[in-house]
């Protein structure tokens, strides 16, 4: 019986694990890639986001008008004013034949419900098909701005259980990956990293990059929780309950590793809001507070050593989805805090200005 995403979350496994993979992929040989882009003297910021991403999926613990919700919050509190947003193109067919085989993406894209596609939990329609195959554009578009400008957040993506093969939680097509490989695929980055900070682990995305050495995948989850784990190149399995203190040691601990072994010339930042106390699908205890200097700890680890971070949403399901928006938001204004030239302090609105507050 496979887990469920959205049921009996709890599989029996017992106590936090952190494994490093023991066949640690070979050394990298560095070459000469491309760099990241110049630096630029402006402050663009950019956010990407589409109004497709709102679909109806019946009665479901998934709140696709968080998506809405986000950016509202964003155009209240200022921050959109000192944004630049822009809509993605979908995903094209050759992008995704990269990471999905062949039968998989057939049934997808003609909505046939075959084993391949019902391992979701999601219904399948065309608007649902089409909403992922515009976050996976979207997440490529924005770490293409990301390149450029050092920085750029989008509004959406983070479908990291998405299998190559087939469909897994609520992830159809595996956004990340599609991004990393396009970039790789174009010579526009020689390495990427996955920092995944969603409280269940991002199987999808280890799965598809587990032999690929240019592509180092590191996820901190709730260890007892949904999916069966796959190797990334690091997890760290935490246990039931563990705290913003625990859980940003830990991390701590962790990203420069990441960074400094593998220096990437992308992150991705999976920023899922559901290692939240009051998530309904996770098992972690992180506040407001704590989940806003888990991503400033990620951006400003990358910032210090100049690798550009795209950020992208992933779950989210706290028993108020306000909580949910106000965590994504943060997460956008942490990001874009991290664009070139730019600063925290230096952009307009409420959201930008100073520490979080477990309002
Ligand atoms: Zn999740």
């Amino acid at each position: 019986m496979p887990q469920r995403l959205s049921g009996n979350h709890r599989p029996e496994r017992a106590g936090a694990l952190e494994t490093r993979r023991q066949n640690r992929k070979a050394a990298w040989t560095r070459q000469a890639g491309p760099s990241a882009g110049p630096m630029l003297p402006c402050r663009m910021r950019t956010l990407v986001h589409s109004p497709r991403y709102e679909c109806d999926i019946g009665p479901h613990v998934f709140p696709t008008r968080k998506y809405g919700l986000v950016l509202e919050r964003l155009r209240q509190s200022g921050v959109l004013a000192s944004c630049a947003a822009a809509d993605p193109a979908p995903a094209t067919a050759a992008q995704l034949a990269r990471v999905h085989t062949a039968a998989y993406l057939d049934d997808f894209m003609a909505l046939r419900e075959t084993d391949r596609v019902r391992r979701s939990e999601l219904p399948i329609t065309a608007s649902i098909r089409d909403a992922a195959l515009l976050a996976a554009g979207g997440t490529l578009l924005a770490a293409r701005h990301a390149l450029t400008e050092g920085a750029a957040m989008h509004l959406g993506g983070g479908f990291h259980h998405a299998m190559p093969d087939h469909a897994e939680g609520f992830c159809y097509l595996n956004d990340v990956a599609v991004a990393i490989r396009a970039l790789l695929d174009e010579k526009r980055i020689a390495r990427a990293a996955v920092i995944d900070t969603d409280v269940h682990q991002g199987n999808g995305t280890a799965i598809i990059f587990q032999e690929e050495p240019a592509v180092f995948t590191f996820s901190i989850h709730q260890e007892n929780n949904y999916p069966v784990k796959a190797a990334s190149d690091w997890d760290i399995g935490l246990d039931d309950g563990t705290g913003d203190a625990e859980y940003l040691r830990r991390l701590g601990e962790a990203v420069p590793g990441v960074l400094d072994s593998h220096r990437p010339d992308l992150v991705v930042m999976v920023a899922g809001a559901d290692p939240y106390e009051h998530d309904l699908l996770g098992g972690l205890a992180l506040t407001l507070d704590g989940l806003r200097a888990r991503d400033r700890l990620v951006v400003q680890e990358c910032a210090q050593r100049g690798i550009p971070i795209v950020g992208v949403l992933a779950g989210g399901y706290a028993l108020h989805v306000e909580d949910t928006v106000r965590i994504h938001a943060h997460t956008a204004v942490e990001v874009l805090a991290a664009v070139r030239g730019g600063s925290a302090a230096g952009a307009a609105g409420s959201e930008m200005a100073g520490p979080a507050h477990g309002e």
